[in-house]
């Protein structure tokens, strides 16, 4: 089964005077590990965004989870996106004045489960990414690796379809990327997540099912 099926999508910053992408037709299955590659300013930012309903497509169509997401109104996606999809980023994004397990709660909070509960869940995240020990801990009292491991953990904390990550490992040494990046990999293989990670990193596309190569707007492979 497809987890996301683009077709001939096409998209322009209003201010910008040539697309970022042009034409782009990509499909991804179910629980695929897949890398998106290319230089900076190719537009793989660009191509998550769409994807994440983040931005609206110039041109071409948008299926996720068999849904349109381009079809679909602010609110809606909104909605879509906190129950289908999370998302790791490069640097981190977790909020200073909140400790590990109220920031992986976070997802948790905006869909009106009570607290007890979803700091009982927050906690198995926690536990699971191998930082339970982080808990009451606020960001800056943990290692970037620890703090990444916190993202990985509240992007999954509602077992969401489809995990992005967008330059996850960017901020980390090697050695840690290494561990962020198969924790990524055992997390998605135990819930059949399906992963779009973003990279210019070679070795690191490596790891992936499969590498989608993009240049200047285009998928070149
Ligand atoms: P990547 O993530 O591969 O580095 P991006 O998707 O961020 O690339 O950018 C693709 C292209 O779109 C670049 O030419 C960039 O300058 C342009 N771009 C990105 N964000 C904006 C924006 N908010 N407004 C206008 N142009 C943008
Ligand atoms: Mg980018």
């Amino acid at each position: 089964m497809a987890h996301i099926e683009i077709e001939n999508l096409t998209f322009s910053y209003p201010s910008a005077g040539r697309p970022s992408l042009s034409n782009v037709s990509l499909t991804i299955r179910r629980g695929e590990y897949v890398v998106l590659c290319g230089k900076s300013g190719s537009g793989k930012s660009t191509l998550l965004n769409l994807v994440a309903g983040l931005e609206s497509p110039t041109d071409g169509s948008i299926n996720v989870l068999g849904q349109r997401i381009d079809r679909m109104s602010e609110i809606e996606r909104i909605r879509f996106r906190r129950s289908h999809i999370g998302f790791v980023f490069q640097s981190y994004r977790l909020l200073p004045q909140y400790t590990a397990i109220e920031n992986v709660a976070l997802p948790l909070m905006l869909r009106g489960v009570e607290k007890r509960e979803r700091e009982r869940r927050a906690l198995e995240a926690l536990d699971m990414v191998g930082i339970a020990k982080c808990a009451r801990q606020r960001p800056a009292q943990m290692s970037g690796g620890e703090q990444q491991r916190a993202g990985i953990a509240r992007s999954i904390i509602t077992s969401p379809a489809i995990v992005m990550a967008d330059e996850p490992t960017g901020n980390l040494d090697s050695r840690t990327s290494q561990d962020v990046l198969s924790l990524l990999k055992v997390t998605s293989q135990k819930f059949a997540q399906t992963i779009v990670m973003i990279t210019h990193n070679e070795e690191i596309a490596q790891t992936a099912d499969r590498i989608i190569r993009i240049e200047d707007g285009r998928i070149v492979r």
